[in-house]
């Protein structure tokens, strides 16, 4: 599940710079949608539900977390954090986990977390980016760092000559990036104003089951699924479905067929 870091730009010289190049034919197959968080579970409360929609729909979706989560209070390994991990994946269906070693607690927006991740974009080539789309006060700062790192990442996927930070990935545009909010937070994200919601009624039980799979972090928090229910509850009501997460589009986006987008037909 670990993911292979970057090769320093010190160590990568012009001429074996030239010779890692690699296409899209050097690459696994793509994923149509990424979503990051700093820490195993937090896409799971942010957009478990849109998550396994997606993957319900046929496309193929991935999860990026940049740290492994470790230590917390309750968990007695990272071995034990990453095995949640894992079963929230299968919990939710998505075709793909990867796991950063990029330090929890102490996540910061740098330029090696940045290219770390913009790899991951350029070797999995997704259309759409789900990401951090605020602070969240009196929790973790990584949560706003993951937001900096996730926003320049994609910036940097695209940039071109750049390769020798890139391991010689190619470049990858990534078509729209949209924030996600902590589903315990306010339904709309302070500051952006293109939201949207996906109604998630239908996958809701499978966003649960995928928090449940986290005993580490919410066994002592039994509280912790009516709170995202009732969030889903509040979120879909104001949209006109049984339970909804919302996000917020990082820039404005045109519709082709108005009707069949605002009808969701
Ligand atoms: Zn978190």
């Amino acid at each position: 599940m670990r993911e292979q870091g970057i090769i320093p730009a010190e160590t990568a010289s012009f001429m074996s710079m030239k010779s890692m190049q690699k296409t899209n034919d050097d690459l696994p197959e793509s994923l149509d949608v990424i979503a990051v968080g700093a820490h195993p579970d937090d896409v799971e409360i942010a957009c478990g539900g849109t998550l396994a929609k997606l993957v319900a729909q046929g496309y193929r979706v991935g999860i990026i977390d940049l740290t492994d989560g470790e230590p917390t209070p309750n968990s007695p390994s990272p071995e034990a954090r990453l095995a949640e991990a894992r079963a929230a994946a299968d919990a939710l269906g998505v075709q793909k986990r990867i796991q950063l070693d990029l330090p929890n607690r102490r996540l910061f927006d740098c330029f090696e977390a940045r290219v770390v991740l913009a790899s991951e974009f350029r070797r999995w080539r997704p259309q759409m980016v789900l990401g951090f789309g605020a602070k969240t006060p009196m929790a973790s700062p990584d949560h706003w760092q993951a937001m900096q790192i996730t926003d320049a990442a994609i910036f940097y996927s695209r940039l071109t000559k750049w390769d020798e930070h890139f391991s010689g990935l190619p470049v990858h545009t990534i078509r729209r990036h949209l924030y996600y909010r902590l589903a315990v937070e306010p339904d709309t994200i302070f500051g952006q104003t293109h939201h949207l919601t996906v109604d998630i009624t239908e996958t809701m039980a499978a966003k649960l089951a995928s928090i449940e799979c986290y005993q580490t972090q919410f066994s002592h928090k039994p509280g912790i699924l009516d709170r995202v229910r009732a969030a889903a509850t509040v979120t879909g009501a104001a949209a006109g479905c049984t339970a909804g997460e919302s996000f917020a589009a990082a820039k404005p986006f045109a519709v082709d067929d108005l009707l069949a987008t605002v009808l969701g037909t």
